[in-house]
């Protein structure tokens, strides 16, 4: 590393809260599927910041489209209307299949709005203040108090309780483990889809369809956290959409805005006509034209650039080359994930081998100590991926030996 990239870092370090344990490396510039630091070396990225950057760095049209906006407005307030936020949310409702749509400025927002739906609905149907909501362990929704509440990790959680209260655990793809929590007055079932931070778990087929049942039966809201395995990431704009069930409310972010920041909760019309109105809930920044005109070139793109198939057809690509690479190496116990949403599971921590890689030329990260996450833009080709494994065998060779 050179000594003004070291400087830039002892500047950070003087300046920003120390909240994250950061790799040693000052990004500058990206293009395409490629990051250059401030000392002009070249990175492949297979992180995307994190889930976010679906579409590739420097995209002539996305860059355009925001270039107009900030020509013409970039905020107003929700008081008023804005073009681009009715056309996203037209866009929003097409793709995902529900009909009211409220934007944030955060993934944890988007949970935070949907937390409040859920109760706001429980409340207007029987008057009460107890409605409880069972989240899954192992799931990651955010780090602000109602989205911290909700995440199945008690080492996130423990320095700032209480949480919010009336929330219960159990555990996902274990409906027996849902069944124990459930009371009379449970008021909605949260989870993701594929769980991400918490170790890339997809939901199985079964649980979907039987918490799908049981909120049916007991009018209990099904809420999907999309926010990183939606926009396409698993070969569906959503993630929830293959397994033919539909989720009462729904949460998306990461990819939405491709890097402008933006979420989103969505709900069905049963919702949106029962649970919150005007003077409920309300964000200064959300659903701003600079946001919105983001969200209507990303899905407009997604559909230009057919990102649904590459997802499909890379994402079993990726998947058949990390299989390869488990059955190499002693250290590797499994893969997991849909799409282009991969994990590699080992049985030591991936630390090392990610800094080695960032060394060698390669962004990764990781979901847990252990589990070696890819996420990548969804613009990655068959190139990209040959051009990943041949750095991770490498890197993974100088860590921790084993390959046969
Ligand atoms: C990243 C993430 C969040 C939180 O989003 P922020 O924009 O960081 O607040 C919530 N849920 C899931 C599944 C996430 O991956």
């Amino acid at each position: 590393m050179s000594a003004t990239m070291q400087n830039y870092i002892d500047e950070a370090e003087q300046a920003l809260l120390h909240t994250y344990n950061r790799y040693q490396v000052v990004f500058e510039k990206g293009d395409g599927v490629y990051l250059y630091d401030t000392d002009g070396k070249k990175y492949l990225d297979f992180v995307s910041g994190i889930a976010v950057f679906a579409l590739g760095y420097h995209n002539r049209e996305y860059n355009d489209a925001l270039k107009a906006q900030i020509d013409k407005i970039i905020h107003t307030s929700n008081y008023y209307y804005n073009l681009p936020a009715i056309e996203a949310a037209k866009k929003l409702k097409k793709i995902s299949g529900m009909d009211r749509v409220f934007f944030t400025n955060s993934g944890a927002e988007a949970i935070e709005g949907a937390i409040k739906a859920a109760r706001k609905y429980a409340f207007l149907k029987d008057g009460r203040t107890d409605h409880e909501i069972i989240a899954m362990n192992h799931s990651f929704h955010g780090r602000t108090m109602g989205a911290l509440s909700v995440t199945g990790n008690p080492h996130y959680r423990e320095a700032f309780e209480p949480m919010i209260g009336n929330i219960k655990f159990a555990e996902l793809n274990d409906f027996d483990s849902v069944m124990e929590q459930v009371t009379d007055k449970t008021c909605a079932i949260l989870f993701e889809t594929v769980q991400g931070e918490g170790g890339i778990y997809p939901a199985t087929e079964e649980f979907m369809h039987k918490v799908r049942a049981l909120c049916d039966e007991r009018d209990i809201l099904m809420m999907l956290d999309e926010i990183q395995c939606g926009m396409g990431r698993t070969g569906e704009m959503f993630a929830w959409q293959r397994y033919g069930v539909k989720p009462d409310v729904m949460t998306t972010a990461k990819a939405l805005g491709c890097g402008v920041p933006v979420g989103a909760f969505l709900m069905t019309e049963k919702v949106g006509a029962n649970s919150l109105v005007a003077g409920d809930h309300g964000t200064t920044y959300g659903g701003n034209p600079l946001a919105c005109a983001a969200v209507c070139k990303v899905i407009e793109l997604f559909e230009k650039q057919n990102i649904l198939d590459n997802v499909r057809e890379t994402g079993s690509y990726l998947e058949t080359c990390l299989n390869k690479v488990a059955e190499e190496f002693d250290c590797v116990e499994t893969r997991r994930g849909v799409g282009l949403m991969q994990g590699l599971v080992l049985n030591r921590p991936v630390g090392d081998i990610i800094t080695k890689a960032m060394d060698n030329g390669l962004v990764l990260i990781n979901a847990g100590s252990n589990i070696i996450r890819f996420v990548p833009p969804l613009v990655i080709d068959r190139q990209n991926v040959d051009d990943m494994i041949d750095i991770l065998r490498e890197s993974m060779r100088e860590v921790c030996g084993g390959a046969q």
